[in-house]
């Protein structure tokens, strides 16, 4: 198959094909399960990073002119990873096949090992990069057994970025000289001129968003916080990409994806020292290339306090902020090494950006060491009344990599063995305040209070009208994952998929009777949550809608009715209506009388048209008097009194429940030609 005479003698290639697996793996659930699904959330940098770099090493022919390439780029979060398919293709005639498992962070590492020991049984080369290898390698002295037993199953580490070195990587891999580990942490590559990422059409397609993208613009971050791998791993020397390129990226992606929402993974975007040309050029592709590029940045709590900062993240697009708060507690931040944050100016701050027009997304970590269960209640209070738009909330853990794994290492305290479980979202070390499940369901609990009706409404009322579906779609994005998935919104996506045979080791195969009844109790709990959360969202657009002159007008007049405005939300449904037929026809008369009204009164008949249109906007603000309804009829049910049930009454109102929920599908579905609106503004 390989002419290894040639090769030896330095006369011809070992291989006239290349096929490059670049793979991001998943991880695995509580019960075993790969974590797959229909539509992801968030497209992984690093494998467009990844996929940037090989296309350039392919373009510059630097493997060899005539060197045949496949590059495949593959996140499990979104796509089945088929070993015995690959496994064939590598079989083709003179065929190298290199499977690169890239940025797998620690709680994904269990899986990517099992995926690398299923490689390696099939005979192709593995690598395995990320922050993970990284951060093991960066703290211990030694590498640990895990690691090891992977070598010596003969799979690649790497640890650091590997700018300016995958084209020797890759001719090791040609050559079938591959290192057990690339080691590159002590020198951190010159970002300035490397190739930029890129994410292939076909991977787009996959993401409930499909014009999103998502690029690093620098890397590193000056500050000391303990939790965090960042420093450790891409170290505290900012390193930036040249703006050029990143303009000349966006404009590309626009151009041939159609991508115009980018989340700029920076860890601190506003301390890359480029900031503002960036900005800069991204404000002109706006404003005199039209292209409507927006994108979301992480920033410090001090980053409204930079001059002119705020000002052209707005012009330039930002139109949302992702802002590391980690806790509203002094004592924490300060055992956190967050000196930076100052709880007093945490209100200031997310001010600056809403006044700006820009939405604010605070992180949020549960489990520092002054936390309790009280504190925790009571900061989650606190925190909705900073008036933030979203909010993050993490378990505190301790990451390899971070300044806290080592500290946990040398005190000898106890960790969770499980890797999977370092997913920021399980309990991995006994908290000397928070009693084991006591400290989930302080997490729990943070997240349904923050995205409650109540406090759902509060932000919506607040936020500027261009922001109002963005949030809006942002929260069934998030509930969805909460409530529907039971999961972490920035790893759960929509439509959960399940593979029989794509189980933990450690687990059993289930036999297909068993698989099937687990898959159905799954889709019947999926669909319940998905009509919970419809009718929950519908109730948050009827009380926050945007309401025309006519209803502004018409709420008015019913307020001369009731004295007080406020009262007439606890009105029944046939009284709201008599009350809005009479206020609409007093206001017509009022109108003609006095005025020229701006507003177009629909007469009496107009009115009486507009009962049978069913898609005629109504003065409905609230499904109280429906949910009361059907609470009666249920109680009837029960109550064995069927008898009572108005047959008429109850087809009415599940038909105005209809007519109502198509009402709301038709405001999400216009919200799309609006959003895009406001981006192009
Ligand atoms: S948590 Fe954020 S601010 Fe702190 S070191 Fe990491 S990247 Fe920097």
């Amino acid at each position: 198959m390989v002419n290894l005479k040639h090769a030896e003698k330095g006369t011809a290639p070992l291989y006239d094909r290349l096929h490059l697996c670049l793979v991001k793996p998943s991880k695995y659930d509580d019960d075993g399960y790969v974590i797959r699904y229909w539509k992801g959330v968030l497209p992984s940098n690093t494998l467009a990073c990844l996929y940037g770099l090989s296309e350039d090493v392919k373009k510059r022919g630097a493997l060899g002119e005539n060197l045949d390439w496949q590059i495949d780029t593959i996140d499990e979060t979104v796509q089945r990873v088929d070993v015995a398919h690959i496994a064939r293709q590598s079989r083709h005639k003179g065929t190298k096949t290199v499977v690169c498992l890239v940025g797998v962070q620690s709680n994904q590492f269990p899986r990517a090992a099992d995926l690398a020991l299923e490689f390696r049984r099939e005979g192709l080369d593995v690598l395995i990069g990320g922050f993970h290898v990284s951060g093991i390698i960066s703290t211990l002295p030694d590498i640990p057994d895990d690691l090891l037993a992977l070598q010596s199953a003969g799979v690649t580490l790497v640890a650091g970025e590997v700018e300016n070195r995958w084209e020797t990587i890759l001719k090791d891999a040609m050559n079938n000289a591959l290192k057990p580990l690339y080691d590159f942490l002590k020198e951190s590559p010159d970002i300035s001129m490397a190739p930029m990422p890129r994410i292939p059409k076909s991977l787009l397609n996959r993401y409930a968003v499909k014009h999103f993208a998502t690029l690093d613009c620098g890397r590193g971050c000056p500050f000391q916080c303990t939790f965090c791998t960042v420093i450790n791993v891409q170290g505290r020397q900012m390193r930036y990409r040249c703006v050029d390129s990143i303009a000349e990226r966006v404009r590309e992606n626009y151009r041939t994806h159609n991508i115009s929402y980018y989340f700029f993974t920076d860890d601190n975007f506003c301390r890359n020292k480029n900031w503002e040309p960036i900005l800069d050029a991204l404000i002109k592709l706006r404003e005199e290339e039209h292209i409507p590029v927006s994108f979301m940045i992480q920033v410090d709590t001090q980053s409204h306090r930079i001059p002119g900062f705020i000002e052209k993240a707005i012009r330039a697009g930002c139109s949302q902020v992702f802002i590391g708060m980690e806790s509203i507690n002094e004592e924490n931040l300060k055992a956190a090494g967050k000196k930076q944050n100052r709880v007093a100016d945490f209100k200031n701050l997310v001010n600056a950006y809403h006044e700006a027009g820009i939405a604010t997304h605070l992180a949020y970590i549960i489990g520092f060491p002054f936390d309790s269960e009280e504190s925790v209640h009571r900061d989650i209070q606190n925190l909705q009344l900073l008036g933030a738009d979203q909010a993050s909330f993490f378990m505190l853990t301790p990451l390899p990599g971070s300044m806290d794994y080592r500290q946990f290492l040398s005190a000898g305290t106890m960790m969770d063995a499980d890797l999977n479980n370092f997913d920021s979202f399980h309990e991995t070390f006994r908290h000397a305040r928070l009693k084991p499940r006591v400290w989930t369901r302080c997490y729990d609990k943070a997240w349904k209070e923050f995205y409650s009706v109540e406090n759902m409404k509060r932000i919506l009322k607040n936020a500027k009208p261009q922001k109002y579906w963005d949030l809006f779609l942002n929260f069934i994005w998030y509930k969805n994952a909460i409530q529907v998935e039971e999961g972490h919104p920035m790893l759960h996506g929509f439509v959960r998929l399940k593979g029989r045979r794509e189980r933990r080791a450690t687990y059993p195969l289930e036999s297909r009777w068993v698989y099937f009844k687990r898959r159905a109790r799954d889709i019947w709990r999926t669909l319940i949550g998905w009509s919970k959360l419809a009718l929950e969202m519908e109730e948050v657009w009827l009380q926050t809608r945007h309401r025309s002159s006519l209803e502004e007008r018409v709420v008015l007049e019913l307020g001369h009715y009731h004295k007080r405005v406020s009262e007439w939300r606890k009105l029944r449904l046939p009284e709201l209506r008599t009350l809005y037929r009479q206020a609409a026809l007093a206001l017509e008369k009022s109108s003609h009388r006095h005025f020229s009204s701006p507003v177009r009164i629909p007469s009496y008949f107009q009115l009486w048209l507009q009962k049978w249109n069913v898609f005629s906007d109504s003065l409905t603000f609230t499904r109280f008097p429906m949910r009361w309804y059907w609470r009666s009829v249920l109680r009837q049910l029960k109550q064995g009194q069927i008898h009572r049930i108005q047959l008429f009454k109850t087809a009415f109102t599940g038909f105005r429940e209809f007519i109502l929920f198509v009402r709301f599908l038709k405001a999400l579905a216009k919200r799309a030609d609006y959003s895009m609106l406001a981006l192009e503004q």
